[in-house]
Formats: structure tokens, sequence, C-alpha cells
């Protein structure tokens, strides 16, 4: 989501005249768009803010300005906190304010005082946005479809730093995504912190849900394959699992965050779901649409979980049998309610509850590829591989298979790679590894 936003400032300052650079060297306006989730992408902001220092004041000494923002969910948090820590910043604006980025710039420039928005105003937001970065082509294209919380989990910041929950209408959503069809695009990744918690007006003011949304886009012709995440268990009706047998275009994957595979734990985390909810949800996507492939978000150490709380999730694991999941260590976060309670994990535990965890991901998601052995896979090609340590005679093209493996192939004639982008093409894999698939053209 964080890229999706960073894009649409972009589009705002290209409004404006603005062009993109990729270094801060000599720029006019600096933009960081921020993370809170966990204290980690937090640290980030200052560390970042030192470094620009001296890029502006080299700016100043040939007497023009470099205009620096913090946007997203660290400036929501910290507000003007952020201009007592870093002198440098100019602009500080929360992620349902960003739309107003060049008022505030504007404001800067003409009344040399900082500027601070950090209103919720996401039907503004939305309202006001244009596609105009070069990301408009790209093969796979995030859109924003749902925005907020209003579930609390005890340890996330989200219902904070983006707010209430809020939808975009089907038809706002409908013209986003035929504009980025038009631009090349064949994926459409939508996306939300509860996205499947969708419930946006059709033009006749009944509601809609993420189900009917996926099968609408589904209806564009030019639309090849679908996405959507995060899901939250307790939003997974059944109209959406149904769907992941009924539209060919929405893809055999699913991203359904547990967090823990112990109720004790998920009690406390204020997850409002169960491990057996979580297991009928995975019977029935199963019934749905065989082939799915199923992703999670786990989080160890959450305070008082016990050796056996955790050994629950690593249970919930082996049962389930997931094909790739992002896996923390339990984060205080200020002003959430678990920041505040007094049996926190140490360090050390979290760190070796961590490591079992993701041995245990990884082995599955080995195994998950090996079925890929000798298989034909079906890839959207989207640009080509980074270079390996190893000189590659050949150019090497990437893409990602219907569950969201990195597949990638070695070009052995002299077509250039180009010409492969933006096509589903089907791929014969010839060696599976942990986290991508190796395959030649048929
Ligand atoms: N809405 C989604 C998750 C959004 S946050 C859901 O309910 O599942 C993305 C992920 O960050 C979460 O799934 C969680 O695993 C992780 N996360 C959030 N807060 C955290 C914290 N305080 N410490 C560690 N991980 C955290
Ligand atoms: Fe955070 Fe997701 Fe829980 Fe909302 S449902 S509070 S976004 S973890």
């Amino acid at each position: 989501m964080n890229v999706y936003d960073s894009d649409r400032m972009q589009d705002l300052m290209l409004a404006c005249g603005y062009q993109l650079t990729d270094t801060p060297d000599g720029a006019d306006m600096v933009i960081i768009n921020t993370c809170h989730i966990r204290e980690k992408a937090s640290e980030k902001l200052f560390s970042d803010l030192g470094r620009l220092r001296p890029f502006k004041q080299q700016k100043q000494q040939q007497g023009s300005e470099m205009i620096v923002a913090v946007a997203g969910c660290v400036a929501q948090a910290e507000g003007e906190e952020i201009f007592k820590r870093s002198p440098v910043v100019d602009i500080v604006v929360g992620p349902e304010s960003y739309q107003t980025l060049p008022d505030l710039v504007g404001k800067v420039q003409r009344e040399k005082k900082k500027q601070l928005n950090l209103n919720f105003s996401p039907n503004q937001k939305f309202d006001s946005l244009t596609l105009l970065s070069q990301k408009t082509g790209q093969t796979s294209a995030f859109i924003s479809v749902q925005e907020g919380c209003d579930k609390f989990c005890t340890f996330c910041v989200v219902p904070y730093t983006r707010g209430a929950e809020y939808s975009r209408s089907v038809n706002q959503v409908l013209d986003e995504v035929k504009k980025l069809v038009d631009g090349g695009s064949q994926e459409i990744y939508l996306l939300g912190q509860n996205v499947n918690a969708y419930h946006g007006l059709n033009p006749d003011g009944s509601v809609c849900s993420l189900a009917s949304l996926i099968d609408k886009i589904a209806q564009i012709d030019a639309v090849k394959r679908i996405r959507y995440t995060t899901s939250h268990p307790k939003d997974m009706l059944d109209d959406l699992i149904e769907a992941h047998g009924g539209i060919a275009k929405l893809m055999p994957f699913l991203h359904l965050p547990v967090q823990s595979g112990s109720n004790a734990v998920l009690k406390m985390m204020n997850r409002k779901h169960t491990r057996q909810d979580y297991f009928k949800i995975i019977e029935k996507l199963k019934k749905a649409c065989p082939t799915i492939g199923l992703s999670s978000d786990f989080i160890v150490g959450f305070p008082g979980e016990t050796e056996e709380d955790f050994l629950q999730t690593i249970d919930l694991v082996k049962q389930v049998k997931f094909t790739q999941c992002y896996s923390f260590k339990y984060s205080p976060r200020p002003g959430t309610p678990a920041s505040e309670l007094l049996n926190q994990i140490p360090e050390k535990i979290k760190e070796e509850r961590l490591q079992i965890l993701q041995t245990l991901l990884n082995e599955q998601q080995l195994e998950f590829n090996q079925q890929f052995q000798d298989k034909t896979v079906n890839v959207l090609f989207e640009k080509t591989a980074p270079k390996s340590q190893k000189q590659q005679p050949n150019t090497q093209i990437w893409g990602k298979s219907e569950w969201l493996q990195s597949v990638v192939v070695e070009l052995e004639n002299q077509q250039p790679p180009e010409s492969y982008f933006n096509k589903i093409l089907p791929v014969k894999i010839v060696k599976a590894r942990p986290s991508s698939l190796i395959g030649k053209l048929l």
C-alpha cells in the first residue's frame, strides 16, 4: 500500500511540473514515505533524514531550497515531534491527507513556514488523485480499494494511523482499473489493510462485496489476472471463498494472516477468530479451489505467549502447509494495548521462536516449489531478472506464476527481453529453489 501511496504522491508532484530523480543530490523536493507497523520500520526515518541534511545545506548554499516532506504512518503517529527531532523537515503529512501535498509545498514556499496535515479524509484523497506516473503501464498494478481498520488487534497501529475502515466506490475502482489496463497492465492487485472487508457502493447505492467487485473486474477483457491482499479471517465470507472456484482470473493464492495458532494468544490479540475458525476457512477454500496456495503472517513472542502457545502455532503451520509466509517478532508499538502488558517476552526467546518458525516455513516453501519440478506453469513476465552472482552469458527474464512464485527463465535466443514482458507464457520448470523456480520457455 505504501508503494501505491508513493506513486500517487509522485503523480501529484508530476502534475505540478516536478520530475522524478533517483538521487537527493540537487533535488528540489524529497518525500520520505514511512511505515509505523514495527519499530524497525519507524527507526529508519530519522537516519534517512540525517543523511539528507548535507544535501539540503548544499542547496541552500546555492541559493535555492530543498523541501523535505515526511509522509505515511510515522508522520501520522509522531506529528509535530518530527519537526522537533529533525529540523530539515518542512512538511509532515499523514497517509489519509497526502492529496494536499501540492498545497503544502506552495505554503512552505510562500510563507516560509513548516506545514502539518494529519486529517483523515480518504474520500477527498481518492477524489483528488491522478494516475500519471510511468508505473501506470506496469505489468502488475496495485490499486487501493479499501483503507483503514476497525478491528483493533491489540498489537497493531493501523486503526490509529490509517483511521476507520473506508471503501472506495465501485465506479471509482473500475475507472482506475480501466486506466491501468489501457496503460498495458495485465494483473490487478487489489489492496487494503482489510481488503476483504470491502463494502464500496454500487452506482445504485447498494453495497458491493469484494467477491462481487472481483467479478466486475474479471469482466473487463484486458484484465488477465486478479489478486487481493490483505485479508482478515473474520471477513472471509462464503461468496469470496466461492469466487476462488468460480472466477478463472482470480489467482489460486490467498494471503490470510492467522498471526498465532494458539486460541489463548489470539484472544489476547483481540483477533476475533480461533484456530478452529481458521481451519474451517482453509477447508472450505480447498473445496472451492483444490489447487489454492496459502500464505500467512505470524507474530511470535506476543506478551504472555508460552512455549505451549508457540507449539500450537507450529502445529497449525504443519497442518495447513503454507506456500510462503511473513513472520515477525512482536514489536511493542506505543499507544497500543499490548505494549502496556507486563508479561513482555525476552528478546532472546522471541529470536529463538522466530528461527524455529522460519526454518519450518522455509522447508514448506521449498517443498511446495519442488512439486513443480518438470511441470508446466503459466508465467506472467514483467522484467529482466536481477543479475545473479555468477555472470550469466544470456539475459534472464523474471515473472510470476499463478501461485505468486518468482520464475526465472534464461533466454537462449536473440529475441529482445522486452518482447516477453506483459505476456503470460507456458514455462517448464527445471529447478525448484527455496524462493524461486527456474524454467525454460516451451
Ligand atoms: N490487516 C492484516 C495485517 C496488516 S499489518 C491482518 O489483520 O492480518 C501486517 C502484518 O504486520 C500483520 O499481519 C502482523 O503480522 C504484522 N504486525 C503488525 N503489528 C505488529 C507488531 N506490533 N509487531 C510485529 N508484527 C506486527
Ligand atoms: Fe491491524 Fe489487521 Fe488487526 Fe486491523 S485487522 S488491527 S490492520 S492486524
